[in-house]
């Protein structure tokens, strides 16, 4: 087992190695999505970046305590504590309880992970079922003298105040607070705030908001969006834990008041390892509503956008989005897209060709050094783009075995299989989506014996007999390939 994975922290802005607080368990704080519309690219990424250090550190024996929560309130249309919740929103739109709207995204943010490949977090908190943890945190927070209470009964985040004693706010984004205030309007209704940038801890509902809760000692309102994560995080992680994720456009305000939260409260900071994943765009454009290039994963899966040129499946979109470093940005076309199926249709297709390949006594291969090779790349800041061209390095020797030009003992060969199977379908999270069709494997057993059929015809030097079945199998796509002293097949 290699065991020195380096991952970059946005905190320190290093490639830090990787040292859990209390080995062997690991903890992971993801902030999942605000359940008011179906998954679309933008979830996919975080997802999927998350699930395969989340399958790596499994995969190194960690014992990984995984949170991805659930914004079921607080996460309002203006991520500057401005206009209406979403949920409640699109709640009134529909004619719906808030919590139905959210239940209802929530089992198709579920359905659709599960299609593109994504683990079940360890724990799926949601916001609204930590409402005494959040009051709990609030109340710590104005017994400090970094909250503040308005007249209204709405508590705020004090800035200036945490700024005074720690000069600490800005640390993780690198904004400067002073430049902050300057480009801040004073927006209409926020007079009540001592301070433009304070951010909310709790809001006083209106007489039509759905939500709303009465903790002591507050009341008739619902918490602020940052708040939730530091509670949620904290009450299932400790007050210390390793790592915390997510989309790189929640760095700013949201991370930035998480750190800032959990620093005023408990005088420390709650996260060791900050990650961030690089966001999509589509077609060199920034994904948005506005903008007509918002793709739902349903609209990709099903190939019904505009935009498309055809349908992509999960793994497709998986595979796509592994390509790229989860620092970099990505970019959708029907172009980038075609060429991610194609070249997971080639390594599928080489971890199916391998199960056919006869050991010989020596080996030509240096499969030990390949297989270093992909440890390497993932211990680099979880280096995919590095280790898919290992991967295809495999491909070429699987390839290159088939056609008789290189020799593999039957060692390297478990550890080639080992290193496919392993890196391809347990760490990348890929699938065989034929596999899936519960009836390929009796189709895979009516071809061969279709061929042990015709192995005993060409025996009794039946050419045209043989050359028919060849030509029947090559009509339904089946490719027959006759080798010196067997024979094997591939789909078209
Ligand atoms: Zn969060």
């Amino acid at each position: 087992m290699q065991n020195n994975l380096f991952i970059y922290n946005t905190l320190s802005k290093k490639k830090e190695l990787f040292i859990p607080i209390h080995p062997p368990f690991a903890g992971i704080y993801v902030c999942g999505p605000t359940v008011y519309g179906d998954a679309h690219l933008g979830h996919a990424r975080p997802a999927i970046t998350f699930d395969l250090l989340f399958r790596y550190l499994l995969h190194l024996d960690y014992k990984v305590r995984y949170v991805r929560n659930i914004t079921d309130v607080g996460h309002l249309e203006n991520d500057a504590d401005e206009g209406e919740d979403k949920i409640e929103k699109k709640a009134r739109l529909e004619e719906k309880q808030p919590m139905e709207v959210a239940q209802f995204y929530i089992n198709r943010y579920h359905l659709l992970m599960n299609k593109l490949g994504v683990l079940p977090p360890t724990i799926e908190p949601l916001a609204s079922g930590h409402i005494l943890e959040q009051a709990k945190l609030i109340s710590t927070l104005i017994k400090k003298g970094f909250a503040y209470k308005t007249e209204s009964g709405a508590v705020y985040f004090n800035i200036k105040e945490y700024q005074r004693k720690y000069e600490s706010y800005g640390r993780l984004s690198g904004r400067n607070l002073d430049d902050l205030y300057s480009n801040t309007r004073i927006l209409q209704g926020q007079s009540e705030k001592l301070n433009s940038f304070d951010f909310a801890l709790w809001k006083i509902a209106d007489s039509n908001h759905l939500m709303k809760w009465n903790p002591y000692p507050f009341r008739n309102g619902y918490p602020g969006w940052h708040l939730e994560c530091t509670a949620m995080s904290t009450k299932y992680l400790g007050k210390k834990f390793d790592i915390h994720g997510g989309g790189i456009d929640l760095l700013f305000p949201h991370h930035e008041c998480e750190m800032a939260q959990s620093f005023a409260a408990y005088g420390k900071d709650s996260v060791k390892y900050w990650m961030h994943n690089n966001l999509i765009t589509i077609n060199g454009q920034k994904m948005g509503k506005s903008l007509g290039n918002f793709i739902t994963l349903e609209q990709l899966f099903k190939g019904s956008h505009p935009l498309l040129n055809k349908d992509y499946s999960p793994m497709t979109i998986r595979f796509f989005i592994l390509q790229s470093h989860y620092r970099s940005l990505v970019d959708f076309s029907n172009e980038s897209l075609l060429a991610a199926e194609s070249s997971l249709t080639k390594i599928l297709k080489a971890i199916e060709i391998i199960k056919k390949i006869k050991p010989s006594n020596t080996s030509t291969l240096d499969i030990n050094s390949l297989n270093n090779k992909c440890y390497e790349a993932l211990n680099d800041d979880l280096n995919t783009p590095v280790l898919i061209s290992c991967l295809f390095e495999g491909v070429k020797y699987i390839n290159s075995l088939n056609e008789g030009l290189d020799k593999i003992n039957s060692d390297d060969i478990e550890t080639l299989k080992n290193l496919m199977n392993t890196f391809v379908f347990k760490i990348l999270g890929l699938e065989n989506e034929k596999n899936n069709d519960k009836d390929e494997p009796f189709i895979e057993e009516l071809i061969d014996a279709s061929l042990n059929i015709r192995q005993i015809i060409k025996l009794n030097k039946d050419w045209s007999t043989s050359d028919k079945i060849r030509e029947e199998l090559n009509k339904i796509g089946i490719l027959i390939k006759d080798r010196k002293n067997d024979v094997g097949w591939e789909r078209e």
